[in-house]
């Protein structure tokens, strides 16, 4: 414990103001004690010292012109944080909160996501602070074209794969992929969520919010139980929450809520895919038009919710998806889901519980599927495009989600097995860590210091 100690306490020092980065550090390494203490390799090879610091930082301005005629300048990143396993693959995230902190966060996350997947595939991130919301299309052009311009430089088919994340969809992939094409005269996979009419995977789209579910599902399966018939609170009204209400609805489950930054809707009696995709996909409005297109769902402002809380989550619930960002479901969050009786938390969003609330639900024993297993589905997708992509070749949509469906079946298996050989069974946050730490410690040392 005290190996763990010193580095956490060393990154807190040296960079103090990346407040969700310590506690991405802290939520991986505080479960890697029992491997820690049995491996003293990792610890002689100063893996965790390593491990935590990205292999490169690229940070760039970001220039363009606004519709008005005016200069905008906006900041750009890419943290390429590990490629042990293969190239650096992770998303790019638009959105005015982005910074480095946040962008370190998601780009350790994602290493032992990718680890998980089972694919040769490092870990990165990027972004930019840049709101595509209420900009026109020619100023989200303009802007994906302007971040191109430095970008490509740092990016490759085997060096640096990116996706979408927050801000980041069909739209802007197109652009970026656009401008690199311009700019490289490659065609190559380099990027990956583009539209299948020139590349994309199909099932792509779906992939996050299908494997949210289905790994719920094999938690559930685990357990002797199933989705049929439940009542599950989505939150976000993004990609990934979506194509998780749409899963639901698939096997049987009944999802009631959404929610954007500005509001929620719950509707008793069941989200209306259809009146969703119409409101966030075709107008790319507020929630609060979905309630003016399905009249029977109450539509509540974020500026009712109680102080400090998340209203969507005191909504009873047998299972709960968290699909919208980092912390928006805290200790207090973590109780009244616990006592409504909700059952099963699998996390579309990167990092949505706070580390209390997290523990809180493993100790309760609700089914806990942490992030970087739960969401991994969207990023082993990605890789399943690259391979289309570098064999020019196009799966169908059946035969993606049927490899998606059995990578999410994989990382649960390898999540909970490790969980067990460490004497924790059902902590599946220790069994993720642990199982994806484990690939890239040991093909770090396998490839020597360098
Ligand atoms: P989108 O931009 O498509 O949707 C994000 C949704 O979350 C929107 O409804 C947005 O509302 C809401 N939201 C964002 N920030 C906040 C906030 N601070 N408070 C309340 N609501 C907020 O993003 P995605 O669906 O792609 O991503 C959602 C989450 O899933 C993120 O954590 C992302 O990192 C993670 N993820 C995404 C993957 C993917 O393949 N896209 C893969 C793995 C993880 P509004 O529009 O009003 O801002």
């Amino acid at each position: 414990m005290e190996y763990v100690q010193s580095v956490v306490d060393f990154l807190k020092n040296k960079y103090p103001s990346d407040p969700v980065f310590h506690q991405a550090i802290q939520e991986v390494l505080g479960t890697l004690q029992p491997l820690l203490a049995r491996e003293p390799k990792y610890a002689a090879n100063k893996i965790l010292e390593r491990i935590t610091e990205p292999e490169r930082i690229i940070s760039f301005r970001v220039e363009w012109v606004d519709d008005k005629g005016e200069i905008q300048v906006n900041r750009g990143y890419r943290v390429q944080y590990n490629s042990a396993l293969g190239p650096y693959k992770g998303g790019l995230r638009f959105h005015p909160s982005v910074n480095l902190g946040i962008l370190k966060f998601l780009g350790f996350e994602q290493i032992f996501k990718n680890s998980l997947t089972g694919l040769a595939i490092g870990g990165a991130k990027g972004g930019s602070d840049f709101d595509p919301k209420g900009k026109s299309d020619k100023e989200v052009m303009r802007f994906c074209q302007a971040f191109m311009n430095e970008l490509y430089r740092h990016i490759g088919a085997t060096i640096d794969v990116p996706a979408g994340d927050i801000g980041v969809g069909g739209r802007e992939i197109g652009y970026l992929y656009g401008q690199y094409k311009k700019l490289t005269r490659l065609f190559d996979g380099v990027l990956t969520g583009k539209n299948p009419l020139f590349g994309g995977s199909l099932a792509r789209k779906e992939a996050t919010g299908f494997g949210v579910v289905y790994f719920a599902q094999n938690m559930m399966q685990s357990a002797g139980n199933s989705l049929e018939g439940k009542t599950c609170v989505v939150s976000g009204a993004g990609n990934v929450a979506i194509y998780c209400v749409d899963k639901l609805h698939q096997l049987g489950a009944k999802p009631v809520t959404v929610s954007d930054s500005r509001g929620m809707i719950h509707h008793a009696s069941g989200i209306n895919l259809e009146a969703l995709q119409q409101v966030k996909e075709v107008e790319r409005a507020p929630l609060s038009r979905y309630a003016e297109l399905c009249p029977d769902a109450k539509y509540t402002p974020a500026s009712e919710y109680p102080a400090g809380r998340n209203a969507i989550w005191s909504v009873p619930c047998d299972a709960a998806f968290p699909c919208a960002t980092q912390n928006e479901l805290n200790l207090e969050d973590a109780k009244t889901l616990i006592s409504n009786g909700c059952r099963c938390v699998s996390e579309g969003a990167n990092m949505p519980a706070t580390l209390d609330a997290a523990h809180a639900f493993i100790e309760a024993g609700v089914l806990y599927g942490p992030a970087k297993a739960a969401n991994a589905g969207g990023v082993a997708t990605s890789q399943l495009e690259m391979a289309q992509n570098a064999s020019m070749q196009k799966w169908t949509f059946a035969t993606v989600d049927n490899q998606l469906k059995q990578i999410m079946a994989n990382i649960h298996k390898a999540a909970d097995e490790t969980a067990k050989e460490f004497g924790q069974p059902g902590n599946l946050l220790m069994g993720a860590n642990i199982a994806g730490f484990r690939k890239v410690a040991d093909a770090m040392i396998e490839q020597g210091v360098c």
